[in-house]
């Protein structure tokens, strides 16, 4: 899943893969809580500091980079933006981050992987990059594409990605087949509610 068919303009630095592990870690542990959108975690960073960081707050929003740029202000202007996935790029209730990181004056964004969501998909880069932010793209992807896995299933099919995973905490909810639905039909009307990532039951797993 490529964001963008340009090539990264400087390598990626060891500095970079630790901030953007902070990132991950950010957004890991905001999993469940968001849906219908994804948990996205940001990380500001200035020289070799991190001045500001944030994720998606429960209920989806705010987003992470518009919190972590409000949280390093003036700061951020030249600074890296470290994010798990492709900023925003639709113009909905609230600007998109990718304009707000333009409005910010960041100098980079360096990003995981990119937003499949069909308002966005390559245009947040491609509004950061036309105005003059370098963008560099990959950073991380495949532990973004774990992150992500229920936001991209849902995505891409309309249902939620359903998980065997014992551990609390990582899901919208648990699935619950209703008496008159099948499995089928639960996975569709959960996946209309918004639902990107259940805890299925014994034997029902069909995904990651
Ligand atoms: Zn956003």
């Amino acid at each position: 899943m490529s964001v963008s068919p340009d090539p990264n303009p400087r390598p990626v630095t060891p500095d970079d893969l630790r901030f953007m592990d902070a990132a991950l870690a950010l957004a890991f542990a905001r999993l469940g809580q968001t849906a219908p959108n994804p948990a996205v975690g940001c990380v500001i960073v200035q020289g070799r500091r991190a001045i500001a960081a944030a994720a998606t707050a429960a209920g989806g929003r705010p987003h992470a980079e518009t919190q972590a740029l409000e949280a390093a202000g003036a700061a951020a202007r030249g600074a890296r933006v470290y994010v798990t996935l492709e900023p925003c790029a639709h113009y909905g209730q609230t600007p998109p981050c990718a304009a707000a990181l333009i409005a910010a004056g960041a100098a980079e964004g360096i990003i995981a992987c990119g937003d499949p969501d069909p308002r966005g998909a390559g245009r947040g880069t491609a509004m950061l990059r036309e105005a003059g932010i370098t963008v560099i793209d990959g950073v991380r992807r495949a532990e973004a594409e774990t992150l992500n896995a229920g936001f991209f299933t849902r995505i891409a099919t309309g249902r939620p990605l359903v998980v065997q995973d014992g551990r609390p905490g990582l899901f919208d909810a648990d699935l619950e087949i209703g008496p008159d639905e099948s499995f089928e039909q639960a996975l569709d009307r959960l996946g209309r509610a918004g639902m990107t990532r259940l805890r299925g039951p014994a034997g029902r797993a069909t995904g990651r």
